[in-house]
């Protein structure tokens, strides 16, 4: 094998990078990264980067001298399609890539609303260049409210995008892990914030309905209104903000919900999930369910693989088919999707991928640590700690054996909990 392509310069794909040539490939290497920036974390955007306590720039994965020593050629464009026949990848502005082996690890993109995110005001969480829109709108929302102490104890001072002395009013559409780091961001500059959601709890698809509800108290103490149980019907723009008719010289105005009523919005974050981005791969022949579709090999085709959240593969320790869209697993698959490729190149063995899934949200001063698979039918019983006490650690039971372990401010103990999950 001389030439080896990977498209999506994200976490999967760094790490698949590295693992090549760690592992002794000599031959071309190009990253094709989407965006203009050299590639960077994403988990800091909606925390420190968000928060203003970091510059953007410290959530670069490695320098630009680090790429060179590798010998890893970075080109910053957009693959367009891939013809898998003739072993090619097409870039937007018309370049084509040929490749000997190909790893796909585009990633996936937030889930819109039908209409609504063409109003002024309205953003999204993915990238760099959406958390600077989200901050300056904060920003400009905090530094106006009057005399509104933030998390740091600054004191700001002015008016408000909505023209009197309260604080901007910020509201979230989601209340999964992003919308909920989000929301501790905003109460921490002294905005006013609402989060809605249709299910019963925030987060409840990824801790529960237990869990759920005491990070719905844990925000509620914080200040912000947590409206659950009900959708979202459409986004108000000044002009009134008819489906379909919004123009960005439009601004939301405020969020109309299912009940018949509208909470006023000077900024929205729309936080309802994320698709695989797999629109360049129609018709290139690949099994394009949910994701890119892998073997247990992280395999979609011969010298063909796909890692982080764009892939699925079949999971012996679960037997289901699943993607998950969590930054410690897209580093895992990249590393076995680039060890599996040089394998197959030499006719060596290939590595099962079966990890134990983490995942973790900062919010506030609390981590949430998330070990194992935490599916509805999991009953969760504290362990340690307590909710009221600020500290716990939970474990989910399915009939009765472990399944997953959760930390609430408890890091240290973290280990020895995973280690239930590995029999
Ligand atoms: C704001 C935010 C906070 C998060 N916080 C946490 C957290 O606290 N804990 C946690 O476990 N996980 C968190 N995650 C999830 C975690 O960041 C992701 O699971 C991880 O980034 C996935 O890495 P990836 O390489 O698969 O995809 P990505 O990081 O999305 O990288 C994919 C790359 O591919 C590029 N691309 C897309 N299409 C193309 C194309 N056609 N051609 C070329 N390039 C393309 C994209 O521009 C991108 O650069 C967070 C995610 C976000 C957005």
């Amino acid at each position: 094998m001389d030439n080896i392509v990977v498209v999506g310069g994200g976490a999967a794909g760094v790490a698949a990078v590295e693992t090549l040539r760690a592992g002794g490939f000599c031959g071309s290497l190009a990253l094709v990264c989407g965006e203009p920036e050299l590639p960077y974390d994403r988990p800091p955007l909606s925390k420190q980067v968000l928060t203003g306590a970091w510059d953007p720039d410290r959530t670069r994965f490695r320098e630009a001298s680090h790429y060179a020593q590798l010998n890893v050629r970075l080109v910053h464009g957009a693959a367009r399609s891939l013809d898998a026949a003739s072993r090619t990848v097409e870039l937007s502005d018309g370049y084509r890539l040929g490749y000997d082996g190909l790893i796909i690890a585009t990633g996936v993109r937030p889930r819109l609303l039908p209409s609504g995110h063409d109003l002024a005001g309205v953003h999204v969480l993915r990238g760099l260049a959406d958390v600077a829109a989200l901050r300056s709108a904060f920003e400009a929302a905090s530094g106006n409210a009057a005399s509104v102490n933030t998390a740091s104890g600054n004191t700001a001072s002015g008016n408000t995008a909505s023209g009197n002395n309260a604080p901007g009013r910020v509201v979230i559409v989601g209340a999964g892990f992003l919308g909920m780091e989000v929301a501790a961001a905003a109460r921490g500059l002294g905005l006013h914030v609402t989060v809605v959601d249709p299910l019963p709890e925030p987060m409840i698809r990824q801790v529960g309905p237990v869990i759920g509800a005491a990070v719905a108290a844990l925000h509620r103490g914080q200040g912000v209104v947590v409206r659950t149980g009900i959708g979202v019907t459409r986004l108000v723009g000044a002009a009134g903000g008819l489906d379909g008719a919004a123009d960005r010289s439009d601004r939301v105005t405020g969020v109309a919900l299912d009940d018949g009523s509208t909470v006023p919005a000077d900024c929205v974050l729309v936080a309802i999930g994320a698709v695989p981005e797999t629109e360049w791969l129609a018709g290139s022949g690949l099994g394009l369910g949910n994701g890119v579709e892998c073997d247990l090999f992280l395999r979609a085709a011969p010298g063909v693989y796909a890692a982080g959240d764009v892939a699925s593969w079949p999971s012996p320790r679960y037997q289901r088919r699943v993607r998950i869209e969590h930054r410690m697993n897209a580093t895992e698959m990249g590393i076995c999707a680039a060890k599996n490729l040089l394998s197959e190149a030499t006719g060596g063995e290939l590595e099962t991928f079966d990890p134990l899934p983490y995942f973790w949200s900062d919010q506030y001063k609390v981590k949430l640590q998330v070990h194992g698979d935490l599916s509805a039918d999991c009953t969760p019983t504290i362990e340690e700690g307590s909710v009221e006490g600020g500290k716990f650690v939970a474990v989910f039971r399915r009939d009765g054996v472990p399944s997953a372990v959760l930390g609430w401010s408890s890091a240290a103990r973290m280990p020895g909990y995973r280690k239930l999950l590995l029999g």
